[in-house]
């Protein structure tokens, strides 16, 4: 899977403000590096995005998605995703787990769906606060892999976002050299507990800014970025893409 820079609009965005978003991001992103990006808009607006991008290499995807359909009400499932020309969904973010009580296993539940549907997914998985000064960060990490992931076969279809819950929306980020290193671990635990040994990219989300994306993305295994609050501005999401582009790796 070759997209990098991925926008998660969270629950924002309006008929009128995704237009501006698709004109400044136009005006901004070098066309090489088009085709490395996805953003992600509250459901509602996923048809409105798919048809004032059917020209560009962006793609958009959910933010998230049920592990079935019927009945379930509410819920939206990966038929319906795909139905509308929605090829990728992020799974687990940390908000869901939080404020919707999801599980690691609901989450493998999702991606087991996702992947029976060829959906390309994106899990987030990340330590909070508590564990990060406690020094356990790993094992917790470790946990929700393994919870998520053991003996699942997986394809390039799959990549992970590490997200330290407390680096989110915060400007508070760990050393690129501190999430290069996690990232690394994240890519053996993967390896080991996938029933392939498949090695996936592991992109970062955490406060992520044209401001520090270039020190990121200069790491050997940071392979992208998931963006919250930056991604809101079409412009600054394509500055954000197109530093991907030019990294120094
Ligand atoms: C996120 O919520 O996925 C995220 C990375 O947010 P932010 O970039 O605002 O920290």
């Amino acid at each position: 899977m070759s997209i990098s820079i991925i926008g998660n609009w969270k629950s924002n965005g309006s008929l009128d403000l995704n237009k501006v978003w698709v004109k400044d991001f136009l005006n901004s992103i070098n066309s090489s590096a088009i085709q490395d990006t996805a953003v992600c808009p509250p459901f509602i607006y996923l048809e409105q995005m798919i048809d004032l991008t059917s020209d560009i290499d962006l793609s958009i995807g959910s933010q998230d998605i049920d592990s079935s359909n019927g009945a379930r009400t509410g819920s939206i499932s990966v038929d319906a995703c795909k139905d509308i020309g929605c090829t990728i969904s992020i799974i687990g973010h940390s908000e869901r787990r939080a404020l919707f009580h999801e599980s690691n296993l609901e989450i493998r539940d999702k991606l087991i769906a996702a992947h029976a549907n060829n959906m390309q997914v994106i899990l987030c998985i990340g330590e909070t606060k508590e564990h990060h000064l406690s020094g356990t960060t790993n094992d917790f990490l470790q946990n929700q892999i393994t919870e998520s992931l053991a003996n699942l076969e997986l394809s390039d279809r799959f990549m992970i976002a590490y997200e330290p819950v407390w680096a989110i929306g915060t400007g508070d980020t760990p050393q690129s050299s501190e999430i290069n290193a996690i990232h690394k671990f994240i890519k053996d635990i993967v390896q080991s507990s996938s029933k392939n040994n498949f090695t996936p990219n592991v992109i970062y989300g955490g406060s992520v800014s044209s401001k520090n994306a270039e020190v990121l993305f200069n790491e050997e295994h940071i392979d992208g970025a998931l963006i919250g609050g930056a991604s809101l501005n079409g412009k600054e999401f394509a500055q954000i893409a197109n530093i991907y582009k030019d990294r120094g790796i």
